[in-house]
């Protein structure tokens, strides 16, 4: 090979790269090796930031969590086999979740399948059932075309993950820059389309809104599709026009304010149970929302659902209406038409989830100002409460997980800025929460985020503080420190071996930040837990707070109901 001949051929890593810059990706998330490690490198060469995970689990999940954050696909790349199997969790995650992701995989090459080669895999079949589509590109020269196709298939319709696998001969092959330049102009007239959001028709407005003014007990629910969507103003606006009281979900907070005066969080039972017509923004009626069943909600609800999924319609009930199409389009249309006949939601239900909130609100209020040694849930949410209330906004991003300290925290911690909090979403997963601190930090350069982990939760990535440190971004991650899952009380049934659901006892998690350098702390008591986290959020440097938590504080169902 010439000197000549590496002026005018790239190959495979350089074109992915340049694809994928054309297509407006910033950012990319991975573990490197055979075949695609020359892709990271590829990537910086063209000013995407590559950020290498020490393992593709977490990657895959800041992937998804970057799409959500950023609106458009987030990048996964693996290397083949393992790497890749690793990396199918992120990706369904994000299937699962309405995410936005692409992942990008080496594979082995056809020649050597079904021989034994090294890492060799039937990935394509493997991540069949997890993604909106899968590819593989069998030559360097449609390497845009696919590339252009898994960005609109993730980002079209209802969003999710795509597949594509470059087998290592594709990314070895080798196009003459003329031909290059053909891709690269392809994939700019592609990303400089313009985009159709589906609006419903007049008359679906219409019924809307007449739903909405003969209801007597009207509310909205607000997912994590109205997150994002972007549709925070629309909603307000809608909101403060009708008067009309809102429930947000786990992910869906945000978008307006948990301390909105129409916010029914704290009376969520009620609403529930009360509720005659329901305006379901972006949310499900999955698990989350119980199905949308009886007896958590009442018999005779009426639902009006705006999704940009229709097969969503109808799922677990029927859907008096449903909406469909964009849902920053379909408020928009929404309030167009309530601003040409005004109405307001009846003033006694307004009333009647004000008291009920007031109610619920003096219960908790005084549960928290109960000072507890061992730390409890409570007390430990307080202090971290009272430090991110007294900062001024952007607030830092809230990435949350683990099944009491993400329940008490939905609870005790407030949202006040659209897509600022992430958790364990729609599978419930626990292990996402490094990886999607990870993505908040880079999808928001500059900003603080703080990853509340339970000590569970934090274990299944716990060694991406090491990146974090790497790549020094300022997230304070907090350790609540249980000695176990659920908590470390658990009686062993077997006298050779712990508790299956219990740690060690008083594990040093903070060290782990010591021992690459992060800042770390060992906490016992509200006031050290303030003045740590303060100054964590200062430096803007990584941070490790490792909270000691009573072991026998923690449920097992993290039930909440005795709170509504
Ligand atoms: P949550 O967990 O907060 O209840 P879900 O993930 O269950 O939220 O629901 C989100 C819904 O939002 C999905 O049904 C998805 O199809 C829908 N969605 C996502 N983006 C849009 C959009 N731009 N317009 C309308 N609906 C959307
Ligand atoms: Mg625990």
């Amino acid at each position: 090979e010439t000197i000549s001949d590496s002026c005018t051929l790239i190959d495979g890593y350089q074109l992915v790269a340049k694809i994928l810059k054309c297509l407006g990706i910033n950012a990319a998330f991975g573990v490197l090796g055979i075949p695609v490690t020359k892709l990271g490198i590829c990537c910086q060469q063209e000013r995407i930031r590559f950020i290498s995970t020490r393992h593709e689990l977490p990657a895959s999940y800041a992937a998804g969590a970057f799409g959500y954050l950023q609106g458009k696909p987030g990048v996964c790349i693996t290397v083949s086999g393992p790497g890749c199997l690793h990396a199918l969790a992120g990706l369904a995650s994000a299937t699962v979740n309405c995410f936005p992701m692409i992942l990008i995989s080496g594979a082995a090459e056809n020649s050597q399948i079904d021989r034994g080669a090294f890492q060799e895999c039937d990935q394509l079949r493997a991540a069949l059932p997890h993604a909106k589509q899968v590819f593989r590109v069998e030559d360097i020269g449609e390497t845009a075309r696919y590339l252009c196709r898994a960005y609109h298939i993730a980002r079209s319709g209802r969003p999710g993950g795509v597949y594509i696998e470059f087998p290592s001969n594709v990314l070895h092959q080798r196009l003459e820059i003329s031909k290059v330049e053909h891709l690269l102009s392809f994939s700019k007239e592609f990303i400089s389309c313009p985009r159709n959001l589906p609006t419903p028709t007049p008359d679906v407005i219409e019924r809307t809104i007449q739903l909405l003014r003969m209801a007597e007990r009207p509310l909205i629910v607000i997912g994590k599709g109205a997150n994002y969507a972007c549709a925070e103003h629309e909603l307000a606006q809608l909101i403060n026009n009708l008067n009309i009281p809102f429930l947000a979900t786990p992910m869906g907070k945000g978008c307006i304010p948990d301390s909105h005066p129409l916010s029914a969080s704290a009376a969520r039972s009620l609403v529930l149970k009360e509720s005659d017509v329901v305006l379901l923004v972006g949310a499900r009626l999955n698990w989350i929302l119980h199905y949308g069943k009886p007896p958590r909600w009442s018999d005779n609800c009426k639902f009006i659902q705006l999704d940009i999924c229709e097969e969503e319609f109808h799922r677990n009930m029927n859907i008096a209406l449903p909406v469909f199409g964009d849902i920053r389009e379909c408020v928009k249309l929404i309030n167009k038409a309530v601003a040409k006949e005004p109405f307001q939601v009846p003033i006694s239900w307004r009333n009647k989830i004000r008291q009920k909130c007031e109610e619920n609100t003096r219960k908790l209020e005084s549960r928290l100002q109960e000072l507890r040694i061992p730390l409890d849930f409570h007390c430990a949410l307080n202090a971290m409460r009272v430090v991110i209330t007294s900062l001024p906004k952007p607030k830092p991003i809230l990435v949350s997980e683990g099944a009491n300290t993400m329940d008490f925290g939905r609870l005790i911690l407030p949202v006040e800025e659209p897509r600022s909090r992430l958790d364990a979403g729609t599978w419930g997963t626990m292990g996402v929460g490094m990886g999607y601190a990870i993505a908040s930090s880079i999808s928001y350069p500059g900003r603080s985020v703080i990853a509340l982990e339970g000590d569970s939760a934090f274990g299944f990535s716990g060694m991406e503080i090491e990146t974090m440190i790497r790549y020094n971004l300022p997230i304070v991650t907090v350790v609540f420190n249980n000695n176990g899952i659920y908590g470390g009380t658990e009686k062993s049934a077997d006298p050779s071996d712990p508790a299956p659901t219990s740690f060690v006892p008083n594990a040093h998690y903070e060290k782990i930040a010591e021992a690459f350098g992060g800042l770390s702390f060992w906490i016992e008591t509200a006031e050290e837990l303030v003045k740590a986290l303060r100054e964590s959020l200062e430096s803007k440097k990584p941070a490790l707070l490792n909270v000691v938590i009573d072991p026998s504080a923690g449920t097992e169902s993290g039930s909440l109901t005795s709170h509504n």
